[in-house]
């Protein structure tokens, strides 16, 4: 186990691409951290901006406490990647747990945020990461919190739509929709407006919920992680007294493979953590994930070798070996951090273990229906030709190219 420094300096190279500007550093302060334009280009992973969402997330619940709900992994529940952030409208909630009390579900996704999709979106628009379409940010369902990506959806179709989910889509086969849940589509985007004008007093942009280009420009520059100051009420997915930032590493592995994953953390309490706080097993058995070169032993990764000062961030990469699967499994390792007696706060790992090789996969590809308006909100890419062109040849594409999805 390593660590590094917080936040490193990130110079942003930008090619301008279709109508969207390129990055202005006017924006001051979050010039000198981890943009969410960084990840246009790199990884497939939408971990990379878990802080920024969180606290996307925690404004929702401020501006409307009952929008949201969290749920967990546990018992026929799984969750398949570090991205997903395990929110849902409360009544979609209840209708997943109807299913989950009889069948195991793979979460793919779930709620997510204006930056997850904005860099979804992107990702599709140059052909990375095996997404071959993509919603437009702010129309995705996924942002109201009335959706959910299953990876074993072959065998679930019925007993999802026993429990009112439908599966609107046939190439879309991840992607099942709870529509009889509230429409809260721009919510996330007001959130996000909110947060870029409590951080920015002398940037100010409309809090309208709308996605436009103003919008768009200030999230390229947002920092990743997470803004300065948060939400304005402390509704707590804060777990103990470190808070996950992001985390960069793959969402798929192959099997008996290593893989490193740097968990950008947050001491939010009061006491400041030694170099030789352990990064344990939260519940004390032997992992999946145990990698014998790195760990201490199967149930401990390690010291963090360097000290976190109460209020600061630090990097910790986990090193990891996937088990020698022969079907596409997902792996959900809750670990902890503990000062040798007491643990004091949780940081998780989720992967698949792909048998068949993926990479460069996100494990979130896929939605390019879930907006069932098909109306666009204005911005840059309301009306671009390119876009528009590649929004028609979007599900042509989807049905030729499209990857094994089981
Ligand atoms: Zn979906």
């Amino acid at each position: 186990m390593t660590f590094t420094r917080s936040l490193a300096l990130v110079l942003v190279s930008v090619v301008a691409q279709g109508c969207i500007e390129p990055d202005d550093v006017s924006y001051g302060e979050v010039a000198s951290e981890v943009s969410v334009s960084t990840y246009v280009r790199s990884g497939c992973s939408t971990a990379v901006v878990l802080g920024l969402s969180r606290q996307i997330a925690d404004e929702v619940a401020c501006m409307n406490p009952r929008a949201l709900t969290s749920f967990a992994p546990g018992g026929r529940l799984t969750i398949t990647s570090n991205a997903v952030l395990p929110y849902l409208a409360p009544t979609a909630k209840t209708a997943l747990e109807r299913v989950t009390a009889n069948s195991s579900i793979q979460v793919n996704s779930g709620f997510r945020t204006v930056a997850q999709q904005y860099l979804l979106y992107q990702w599709y628009r140059q052909g990375r990461c095996g997404i071959t379409a993509a919603a437009t940010p702010g129309r995705s369902n996924h942002q109201s919190g009335r959706a959910l990506d299953v990876a074993n959806y072959s065998s679930r179709i019925t007993a999802m739509r026993n429990a009112g989910w439908s599966h609107p889509i046939p190439n879309d086969p991840v992607h099942f929709d709870h529509t009889s849940s509230p429409d809260i589509r721009g919510e996330d985007v007001l959130a996000f407006q909110r947060l870029w004008n409590r951080n920015n007093p002398n940037d100010r942009i409309d809090e309208d919920g709308m996605y436009g280009s103003d919008t768009e420009a200030r999230l390229r520059v947002a920092p990743a992680t997470g803004f300065a100051r948060g939400a304005s009420c402390n509704t707590g997915f804060d777990v103990g007294g470190a808070k996950v930032l992001s985390v960069d590493g793959p969402d798929r592995v192959a099997p008996n493979a290593h893989a490193t994953y740097s968990i950008t953390l947050q001491n939010t309490g009061a006491t400041s953590w030694p170099s030789t706080t352990r990064v344990v097993v939260a519940d004390g058995t032997a992992s999946e994930i145990y990698d014998p070169a790195s760990w201490t032993s199967p149930t401990e990764v390690g010291p963090i070798n360097t000290a976190i000062p109460a209020g600061g961030t630090g990097v910790i990469d986990i090193e990891i070996e996937t088990p020698a699967v022969t079907e596409e499994t997902p792996v959900f390792a809750q670990l902890a951090l503990s000062d040798g007696s007491e643990q004091f706060g949780t940081l998780n790992v989720a992967l698949t273990v792909t048998p068949n090789g993926d990479h460069e996969q996100s494990a979130e590809a896929g939605d390019q229906h879930d907006d069932e308006s098909a109306h666009t909100t204005g911005g840059c890419n309301a009306g671009g030709a390119s876009s528009g062109f590649a929004a028609l040849l979007g599900p042509m594409l989807f049905g030729l190219v499209r990857r094994r999805r089981r």
